[in-house]
């Protein structure tokens, strides 16, 4: 059976009185080069695990080159066609809820896989806010998650691998670069979908490394990742204006002013009127730690 054959899919959907949910995102893949060349090596040998299945194309791939596959899929009335289209992948598990409540943490460790990666065509709506939190569970420890390879709009995969100096560069790049590794694989066209959308869509992938690249020295434990992203995100907040500005207003309470805020910049090195975008990500964590040491000396 042709999973990428337009006729093909609207036949399944039709016997199996299912119709697309927009609302959910789903645009499948009709294009046939793309699903072998997202599953291609990285997955081989490993598990790996899919977020939505649509009507399977992407996961069949999978199941050829991953040990196991493990699918989290939100709408189940998509349970009678993947039961059919998936019928010869023994290695395929399917499991029903919406990926950004479900414990992947759980889910992984139950079925004692210690190393992992995903694979998926993300939908539009939701894929900036899983791949944020795909990469907040990368630095939680006993599960390794190894990469990150993943279709979305064209403007979300710039915005993931974007270079400090671009327009695209934002809280999103920081975080991709701070997590990961980031690299733009391959533009994908609308037409590669149906129902086709109104955008481009890219693959990236986000190479996370099996110990986390940055550790941040100061006084917040645990929580200092949550506290480093507060700085990056009140830096972009008002991203045209030197960032003292925003971060000192983010920070006012815990006695960090303007010229504090300066004088951090001008001890990393920077200038003091820089505004977000001019940072790296290794800017970004010597400033976080300069007004931390700030905070901690009053
Ligand atoms: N993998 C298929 C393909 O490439 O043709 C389908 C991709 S389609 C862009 C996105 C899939 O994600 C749909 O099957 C949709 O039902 C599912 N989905 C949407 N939101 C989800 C969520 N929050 N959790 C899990 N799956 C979700």
């Amino acid at each position: 059976m042709k999973l990428t054959n337009i006729t093909v899919i609207k036949e399944l959907m039709s016997r199996h009185g299912v119709s697309f949910t927009k609302s959910l995102g789903q645009n499948f893949l009709i294009n046939p080069s793309v699903c072998p060349k997202m599953a291609g090596v990285k997955t081989s040998g490993r598990v790996a695990v899919e977020i939505g299945a649509g009507i399977g194309v992407l996961t069949r791939e999978l199941s050829k080159t991953a040990d196991k596959v493990i699918v989290i899929e939100i709408d189940e009335s998509l349970k009678p066609i993947l039961a059919e289209t998936l019928a010869d992948c023994g290695n395929v598990e399917i499991i029903w809820g919406d990926v950004l409540e479900v414990d992947l943490h759980k889910v992984l460790e139950e079925r004692k896989a210690e190393r992992f990666d995903i694979c998926a065509n993300l939908p539009y709506y939701a894929a900036t806010h899983i791949i944020m939190k795909l990469l907040e569970f990368s630095a939680q420890g006993s599960v390794c998650l190894n990469s990150i390879t993943v279709m979305v709009q064209h403007e979300v995969a710039q915005r993931f691998t974007a270079l400090p100096g671009s327009k695209q560069y934002g809280i999103v790049s920081v975080a991709a670069r701070f997590y990961s590794e980031p690299e733009m694989l391959f533009k994908v066209s609308r037409g590669s979908f149906f129902p086709a959308p109104n955008v481009d869509s890219a693959v990236i992938r986000l190479n996370i490394p099996p110990q986390k690249k940055y550790s941040l020295s100061g006084e917040h434990g645990e929580n200092q990742d949550k506290q480093f992203f507060r700085l990056v995100k009140s830096a972009f907040s008002e991203r045209r204006k030197q960032l003292c500005n925003p971060v000192s207003k983010e920070f006012i309470l815990c006695g960090i002013g303007k010229e504090d805020v300066r004088h951090a910049l001008e001890a990393i090195g920077k200038n003091p009127a820089s505004r977000a975008e001019e940072l790296s990500v290794e800017e970004f964590i010597n400033l976080y730690e300069n007004i931390s040491n700030r905070i901690i000396v009053r």
